[in-house]
């Protein structure tokens, strides 16, 4: 899941400032589970861009921002898009990115992306993955240092681990000592004994 949090609404207002004629796509997956741009999300927006002045000519909620099979699918949800001057997209950047290549018209985005995460038993899971390109998170019992270490250190812990917590956040567990109950929770202790090369930043 695409980790989104919605910008301020004056943010977004003035976005727009110059703009009229507004067509808002929403995204049923990522930020409909984060309410950052589903169905009630949108028509608050809709509501709320007309409350100051905005011309709102419409809204599509495709299945995915990210997976829109082309222009004439966002017609068939709503025609209204063919009078637009402009496209709010409330999705991730890979939505806006995605709308952008099927619409010739100025897109603007409403979130924003902040990383690749997940939710479980209600809980919000961030940076989780930071999509090097090579994964090899078994290797760490499904915790990803890269991600979650501020050093992405693959032989860790680093010296200022302290009771179990980060050194540069002390609010924060150090996923090493994540790593290592993880291990041996599974009985994979072993793991610990391998030394991972460096990550290979020039792969993406
Ligand atoms: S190793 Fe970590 S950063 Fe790389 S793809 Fe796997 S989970 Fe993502
Ligand atoms: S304390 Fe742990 S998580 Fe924090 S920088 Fe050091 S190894 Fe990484």
């Amino acid at each position: 899941m695409i980790i989104t949090s919605a910008k301020p609404f004056e943010e977004v207002l003035a976005l727009l400032k110059d703009e009229d004629d507004i067509f808002i796509v929403g995204c049923n997956v990522c930020a409909a589970k984060l309410k950052t741009g589903g169905e009630p999300e949108v028509l608050c927006m809709e509501a709320r861009l007309k409350a100051s002045g905005k011309r709102v000519v419409g809204w599509a909620l495709p299945t995915a921002a990210c997976s829109v099979r082309s222009y004439e699918s966002l017609v068939e949800k709503n025609a209204a898009i063919k009078n637009a001057h402009c496209v709010l997209v409330m999705g991730c950047g890979s939505g806006i990115s995605t709308v952008a290549k099927l619409v010739n018209l100025p897109v603007y985005g409403s979130n924003n992306t902040l990383s690749l995460g997940g939710k479980s038993e209600g809980q919000l899971l961030s940076e989780l993955c930071v999509l090097c390109g090579t994964c090899t998170i078994w290797e760490f019992g499904g915790i990803c240092p890269k991600a979650r270490c501020p050093k992405g250190l693959l032989n860790g812990p680093c010296g200022g681990a302290v009771d179990g917590k980060c050194e540069v956040d002390r609010e924060k567990d150090c996923v090493w000592a994540l790593i290592y109950n993880r291990l041996k929770k599974i009985g994979r202790l072993d793991l610990l004994y391998e030394v991972h090369p460096p990550r290979e930043y020039a792969l993406k």
